[in-house]
């Protein structure tokens, strides 16, 4: 079985596979080709690739046209899937929900497509998660961030000219990254709040040394859907979190924002009369800015500024972690491929009936074949 990687484009500094895993598929059979520099920006080069056994190419197409498996982080041109055989896999984050036209015409090349954000959150698959890979170093990088740009310290320090105070730390959404976030802002000696509408969580908050704040209603302990995510709550509910959040935001330092619902916007929770109750100085970083953004006044890609209080807006925070983030990655795509590698004959041998492959595959043979995708059911 042969896998080539090409290069990403210029705003993606990951890479699909790292020295580590072409190793490992080197061993379990495969021929791994990799396209020059294409590592570089994750700090790996061409001859730590030749190391672990994969072979160079000069282009793009030479790394990707006798593949039966291609391994990307982010959707590829047209162009590229055209260069690879009919019928190989192309494997990566589509963004399947985005550009609809843009997907079918990849579809149309004829290759099968396999988008990892679709990966089912079951057990077998946790080792294939890429939302949890990625999001789990997005809350590190925020707090991260946030830290450097705050212009006093996080941590009490008590000095002989006095006492630096602690900095407060709310955390509004604690999925994966809000549970890296309340981890990374206590590691650096905040005050640490978070909220989430989500009573399972408020355990995992505590347990982590922050405290737990959110509307515990009737409603709030219904909140969670079987797959373990928020539902979109009730306009009552919302007046009543937003008055708690009000009340809460206006003595904070940093606001970190992670609230996201599959197959909505992200809900509004920061609105610019909060921005407004904030002290000058203090920072908001909008975690759901793709998806629209928690804050009112969040440009996504962009820093905004309102009478002292900075919001981040930026995007693709794991890219910022590009050697941690290349290195899960790639170790998600491992675990969801080295099933598929028949023992004994090395060849690719997709089980097109398993779950893993139901729930991820979104092409084939030209057409669109995921449920989700073809009717645009986004949870
Ligand atoms: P997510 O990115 O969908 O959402 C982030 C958080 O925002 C969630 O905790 C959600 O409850 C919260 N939120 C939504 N609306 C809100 C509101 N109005 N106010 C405050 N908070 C709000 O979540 P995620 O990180 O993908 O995690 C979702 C769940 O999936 C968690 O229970 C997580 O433990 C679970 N999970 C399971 C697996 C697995 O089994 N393989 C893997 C990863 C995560």
């Amino acid at each position: 079985m042969a896998i080539g990687v090409p290069a990403e484009g210029s705003e993606e500094p990951r890479i699909g596979l790292t020295p580590e895993t072409v190793k490992k598929l080197v061993k379990a059979g495969a021929k791994v080709t990799v396209r020059s520099g294409a590592g570089l920006r994750s700090h790996f080069s061409d001859d730590d690739y030749k190391e672990a056994g994969a072979s160079i190419a000069k282009s793009d197409e030479d790394a990707v046209s006798d593949a039966d498996v291609v391994f990307t982080v982010r959707r590829p041109s047209v162009d590229l899937a055209k260069a690879m055989k009919k019928g190989a896999a192309l494997i990566g984050m589509l963004d399947p929900f985005s550009d609809r036209a843009g997907l079918e015409a990849l579809a149309k090349t004829g290759v099968s497509l396999f988008s990892m954000e679709l990966m089912p959150r079951i057990t077998r698959a946790q080792s294939m998660d890429v939302l949890s890979s990625q999001s789990n170093l997005a809350g590190y990088k925020a707090v991260v961030n946030a830290s450097a740009a705050f212009e006093r310290a996080l941590p009490m320090m008590m000095t002989a000219a006095g006492t630096v105070p602690a900095a407060r730390v709310f955390v509004m959404g604690v999925g994966v990254a809000g549970l890296q976030a309340i981890a990374t802002a206590r590691r650096l000696g905040a005050i640490v709040t978070a909220t989430d509408v989500r009573p399972a969580v408020k355990e995992q908050v505590a347990s982590l040394g922050a405290k737990f704040i959110a509307v515990e209603d009737e409603e709030f302990k219904q909140a969670e859907t079987s797959g373990g995510y928020a539902k979109e709550m009730s306009d009552d509910y919302k007046k009543k979190q937003a008055e708690l959040v009000a009340e809460h935001v206006k003595n904070q330092d940093i606001v970190i924002t992670t609230a996201l619902i599959p197959g909505r916007p992200a809900p509004k929770l920061i609105s610019k009369a909060m921005i407004e109750s904030m002290k000058p100085g203090s920072i908001i970083v909008d975690l759901a800015a793709e998806r629209g953004g928690n804050a009112e006044l969040t440009k996504p890609g962009e820093t905004a500024e309102h009478k002292g209080v900075r919001i981040f807006g930026q995007l693709n925070l794991p890219g910022q972690v590009p050697v941690n983030a290349s290195s899960l990655y790639a170790r998600n795509l491992q675990a969801f491929i080295e099933p598929f590698i028949d023992k004994e004959t090395k060849e690719l041998a997709i089980d097109w009936e398993d779950e893993l492959a139901i729930g991820t595959a979104i092409a084939r043979d030209g057409a669109i074949v995921n449920e989700r995708v073809a009717g645009g059911k986004t949870s």
